[in-house]
């Protein structure tokens, strides 16, 4: 079934709001095997009737979401009525629960509140329980004369939208679904491998799957892989991919690489201490984003100047003399002082050269050395160049640490 998604707002056409309505809507409704397949954005005005005479021949369903509430820009229920010719007619169970709203929070109506209880004939109320405009459903080709999708209007703020979508909308589109075919998507992740050899490994072979749509969304340190077809088309396709790309997939969810991480470790009651330096504390930071962490992270330390590496996780003054702070040697170091001083399994260490100043010939801006200490296990470091602005940089070592520690409790 194809469906789309108008989104009506002024303000998210001037780019004061983020449009967040179409990334849930389109989350929603994948359980039911369902996707967007367009989505439109128009402002509070009489545009959105062009937008119904060009999308309506084309879709099977349109959320339109903002535009119902009671200020004079919000004209989204008239311009459905008066479009599908469908007289405006007050509901009075939403009068009554307006009138109570209103009366709860000591807020006094003004003529137009009311208009929010009106409902075009043959419209199906959908509860707001965090607001005062109720969202409407009008069921497919309701006007015998005017051939229409099945059509839910929407209120514009997401406090509202989003419950009101999960407590009301679901069991609609559930009914409307139930007969038609549907498709499944598997998403993949991969660490640390970039989307053009990711491409070369799978794609001829997944693409060769018949009826498989396959895509790719790259981030710094990692890429979506995502299929779409059949189940069995879908299910094909992840075998290729995991056997062509192996361990470099770290999850077949939303899960973060720091959240695999910390599940891992507190799966095997193991835990981490991180010693930073050029990574600024956003190791530790991308770890403790991740609810649960505390089962898995000891501690983190940025030591930044040469004296606090000494100091703090007893890096030899000799080492940082000889090698350099950024060099294999204090890498170690750091990652083995880490571990012991914190009483962790496992230490990580990053020490690197941002830019864009403090490079050198032997040692240009984007180097850096990230090493792994674990208990009763080599101490191991690697070097990497990330030539790149300062807060990608972060992101890219922060991957390849973590994918390190990863890789070690497989
Ligand atoms: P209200 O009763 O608040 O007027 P409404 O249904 O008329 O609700 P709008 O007036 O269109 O909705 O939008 C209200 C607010 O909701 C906007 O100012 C904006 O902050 C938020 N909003 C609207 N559309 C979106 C969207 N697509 N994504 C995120 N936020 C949105």
């Amino acid at each position: 079934m194809r469906v789309v998604v108008i989104n009506t707002g002024t303000e998210l056409l001037l780019g004061e709001v983020l449009n967040t309505h179409l990334r849930f809507i389109a989350r929603e409704i994948f359980q039911f095997g369902l996707r967007v397949d367009e989505q439109r954005t128009v402002p509070d005005s009489p545009t959105l009737q062009e937008a119904f005479a060009e999308i309506f021949p084309r879709a099977e369903i349109i959320f339109v979401t903002g535009g119902l509430g009671p200020t004079s820009d919000d004209i989204t229920r008239e311009l459905v009525s008066d479009f599908l010719n469908l007289e405006l007619l007050e509901n009075s169970r939403v009068r009554e629960t307006i009138s109570r709203r209103l009366a709860l929070r000591r807020i006094p109506a003004t003529k137009r509140i009311w208009r929010q209880a009106l409902v075009p004939r043959g419209g199906q109320v959908l509860p707001n329980e965090n607001g005062t405009a109720p969202g409407i459903y009008i069921s497919a080709n309701i006007s015998p004369k005017i051939p229409s999708p099945h059509l839910f209007l929407l209120p514009g703020p997401p406090r509202e939208l989003e419950p009101m979508f999960r407590d009301f909308v679901v069991s609609i589109v559930r009914q409307i679904t139930a007969a038609s075919e549907k498709f499944v998507m598997r998403s993949l992740r991969i660490a640390n491998v970039g989307e053009s050899i990711i491409e070369k490994k799978i794609g001829a072979a997944v693409l060769a799957i018949p009826g498989i749509e396959l895509g790719y969304c790259a981030r710094p340190g990692e890429a979506d892989v995502r299929v779409i077809g059949s189940a069995h088309g879908v299910s094909q396709a992840e075998m290729i991919i995991r056997e062509k790309l192996g361990d470099a997939i770290f999850s077949a969810g939303d899960e973060t690489l720091a959240a695999v991480l910390v599940r891992l470790l507190s799966e095997r009651k193991q835990n981490v201490a991180i010693a930073e330096s050029c990574t600024g504390g956003f190791l530790a930071n991308e770890i403790t984003n991740v609810s649960g962490a505390s089962k898995a992270f000891v501690a983190g330390y940025v030591t930044y100047s040469n004296e606090e590496k000494i100091r703090t996780l007893g890096v030899s003054r000799e080492s940082i003399g000889k090698f350099g702070a950024v060099s294999e040697q204090v890498a170690t170091e750091m990652a083995q002082g880490i571990r012991e001083r914190a009483g962790a399994t496992h230490g990580i260490a990053t020490t690197g050269i941002a830019g864009p100043s403090g490079g050198s010939e032997a040692k240009p801006v984007g180097t850096v050395f990230v090493a792994l200490s674990s208990e009763n296990q080599p101490t191991r470091c690697e070097e990497f160049f990330f030539p790149s602005d300062r807060e990608t940089f972060k992101q890219l070592v922060a991957q390849r640490a973590f994918d390190l520690l990863r890789k070690r409790l497989f």
